[in-house]
């Protein structure tokens, strides 16, 4: 199954995706998580995304481009793939037909996970990822058992520096001019599904594998 996530920041991605991934046996390619991995390792790759994620821009479209086309041709990616956060403008989504119209594959279904704004932003500012593992939790609405600490690994858990309530509020602005024109672009190819991404998280997921189980 080749897939796409799509949705406003704080919308549900990530938590989702780790649900799709494990039912689906596909590998999560998450740009956002590539660029944190490489700011953590301190890469020239990093420092350079840094400088806009801090501000909550998008990365110029040229570098997240060639990431994810190298990413593409691992050989786990045979199986099918869920992209996470990619593609974001009309741009890069024209980049990636073209680079899986050159691998001879099509995209399965686009996920569309929408939420208002202010629910966007309380989640965002309330999410807290492990260090160890990348699990994402929520303070209220998907707190782990012992605060502060992921179930999964005792990894400590960390809020990222761009979800603050400022840059939070930029990205949903990003996302609505830059990000937004992508659901028509998918619903012209017939690809979309939209989900409403206020339910609860276990509701959102049985939406979404009745989908796919289609
Ligand atoms: P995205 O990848 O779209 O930015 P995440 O999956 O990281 O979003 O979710 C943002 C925050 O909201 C996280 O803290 C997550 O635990 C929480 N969250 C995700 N989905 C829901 C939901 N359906 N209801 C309540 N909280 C949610
Ligand atoms: P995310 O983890 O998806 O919330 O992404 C965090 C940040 O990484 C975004 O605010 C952007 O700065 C950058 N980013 C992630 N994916 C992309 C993309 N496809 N295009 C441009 N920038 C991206
Ligand atoms: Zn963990």
């Amino acid at each position: 199954m080749r897939l796409v996530l799509l949705g406003p920041p704080g919308a549900g991605k990530g938590t989702q995706a780790s649900n799709i991934v494990e039912k689906y046996g596909i590998p999560h390619i998450s740009t956002g998580d590539i660029f944190r991995a490489n700011i953590k390792e301190g890469t020239a790759l990093g420092q350079e995304a840094k400088s806009y994620m801090d501000k909550g821009l998008l990365v110029p479209d040229a570098l997240v481009v060639s990431i994810v086309k190298d990413r593409l041709l691992k050989d786990d990616c045979k199986q099918g793939f869920l992209l996470d956060g990619f593609p974001r403008t009309v741009n890069q989504a024209e980049a990636l037909d073209s680079e899986l119209e050159k691998m001879g594959i099509n995209l399965d279904r686009v996920i569309n996970i929408d939420a208002d704004a202010d629910i966007l932003i309380e989640r965002a500012v309330g999410r807290r990822i492990c260090k160890e593992c990348g699990a994402t939790y929520h303070i209220k609405f998907n707190p782990p058992k012992v605060e502060g600490i992921c179930d999964k690994d005792n990894g400590v858990l960390y809020q990222r520096d761009d979800d603050v309530e400022e840059t939070v509020s930029t990205r949903i602005r990003v996302y609505m001019e830059q990000t937004q024109p992508l659901i028509e672009y998918y619903n012209q190819r017939g690809l979309l599904l939209n989900v409403d991404g206020t339910q609860a998280i276990d509701a959102v997921f049985t939406v979404i594998s009745e989908e796919l189980d289609k």
